[in-house]
């Protein structure tokens, strides 16, 4: 017997709005978890543009702090300022958002199980039998089809035959008391971060988020640039413990296969200059409900129906992740010396201005400003 038309795994972003926009079409759907709660051990600095809050309908009661500009530092301290007239991006509550949007599908119907971790997804010529492991016991979930949206590190779409993400880096971050920092602080140092960058983010009520994603070790990076950000006074201590996660640089080789999909991280739609995946995985998750809801109507999940949606999330994103991702390999071979100088000449062309007239930059969308820059100042 078919006890659900479609089990989603992972009540992240991309998970829950697969959820709401197919139980709100009146699909049965469940939403499995690992974790206790939604929102429980998310490592994410919140941050979102405003074309993403407005696509998505996001309640401003999320949002800990509007952003409308931010300081970028080389690693000997030069900076350079871009600041729009009104807020390009917002903070928000990374924990309440995941709470929202598995409150949200919900009230559309769909059932969630936390708790539950899926160690695997045996296809069947009528169905997927889910497996779960509760805390205390394993059960067998059965549906018409799948979505895996567990975020980067699953072993589930290698399983599939899907491929494996091998280009990646480790993120970590904590939040800490500021002082008197009102504005986001970006840092590159080839020593504390290799191949990535780090960040100070105000949040609300004289705390911020202290992070950074690097090639090298997470935790020991994070150790320094904590003793650096102290010993300049912007930070007085940390306030809890630092959380790690993995972030992928390159899409999956393949995302959907017989009955199932992958999105989200796990399918690696992320941004591969900055690492913000949240934005990329609700539109992918909206295009995967538009391709499950065809394949609903055909009654018909072949591997074929489904690679429609793998067509069009590439179709919208691809151009983006390669740039994005030929740029951040680029700037991982630059030494210190070479990122300062970049940042000289990047002040010269007037790159901030440029950025901060608008003349089409968006924070979403960095393939045209990378374009730019590349045939304005490289080779320098
Ligand atoms: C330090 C850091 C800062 C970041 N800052 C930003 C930012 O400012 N803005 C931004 O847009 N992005 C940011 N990101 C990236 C962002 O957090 C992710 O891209 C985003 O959370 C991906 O959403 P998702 O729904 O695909 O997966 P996730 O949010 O990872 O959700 C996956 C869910 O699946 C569950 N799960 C995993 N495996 C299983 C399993 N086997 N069985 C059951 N459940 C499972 C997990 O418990 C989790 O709840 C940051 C990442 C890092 C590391």
């Amino acid at each position: 017997m078919m006890l659900h038309d479609i089990i989603i795994i992972g009540a992240g972003p991309a998970g829950s709005r697969i959820a709401q926009r197919l139980s709100q079409l009146g699909y049965s759907v469940v939403v499995v978890d690992k974790n206790l709660r939604p929102g429980d051990d998310v490592c994410c600095t919140g941050i979102l543009s405003q074309e993403c809050l407005g696509a998505f309908g996001l309640d401003n009661g999320l949002v800990l702090r509007q952003a409308s500009s931010a300081k970028f530092l080389s690693p000997s301290g030069e900076y350079l300022r871009l600041c729009r007239q009104s807020p390009v991006a917002a903070i928000v509550d990374r924990s309440r958002l995941n709470m929202h949007l598995a409150k949200t599908a919900e009230a559309s119907g769909a059932r969630y199980l936390f708790g539950a971790r899926v160690s695997d997804i045996l296809l069947k010529p009528d169905g997927v039998e889910v497996i779960v492991n509760g805390q205390s016991e394993e059960r067998v979930l059965r549906a018409k089809a799948a979505v895996i949206s567990t975020g980067f590190g699953s072993a589930l779409p290698a399983k599939l035959g899907l491929g494996e993400i091998k280009q990646f880096v480790f993120g970590a971050q904590v939040q800490v008391s500021i002082n008197g920092i009102d504005e986001v602080e970006v840092y590159f140092d080839q020593k504390l971060t290799p191949g990535g960058f780090a960040w100070l983010v105000p949040t609300t009520d004289g705390r911020g988020l202290v992070g950074l994603l690097t090639r090298g070790q997470a935790d020991s990076s994070l150790e320094n640039l904590l003793e650096v950000l102290s010993s300049q006074g912007k930070i007085a201590s940390s306030q809890a413990a630092p959380s790690y996660d993995v972030v992928p640089l390159k899409p999956l080789p393949r995302t959907y296969a017989d009955r199932v999909l992958v999105v989200g991280e796990a399918a690696g739609q992320v941004k591969p200059t900055t690492g913000g995946g949240v934005y990329y995985g609700l539109l992918c998750a909206d295009i995967a409900a538009g391709v499950l809801q065809q394949a609903f109507e055909a009654d018909d999940f072949s591997a074929h129906v489904l690679s429609a949606y793998e067509d069009r999330w590439r179709a919208k994103l691809n151009r983006e992740l390669v740039i994005g991702y030929w740029a951040r390999t680029l700037l991982a071979k630059l030494s210190n010396d070479k990122i300062d100088r970049l940042f000289r000449l990047a002040g010269k062309k007037g790159l901030p201005e440029l950025i901060s007239d608008g003349n089409g930059f968006s924070f979403d969308w960095h393939g045209w400003l990378l374009l730019k820059m590349a045939g304005s100042i490289l080779p320098f």
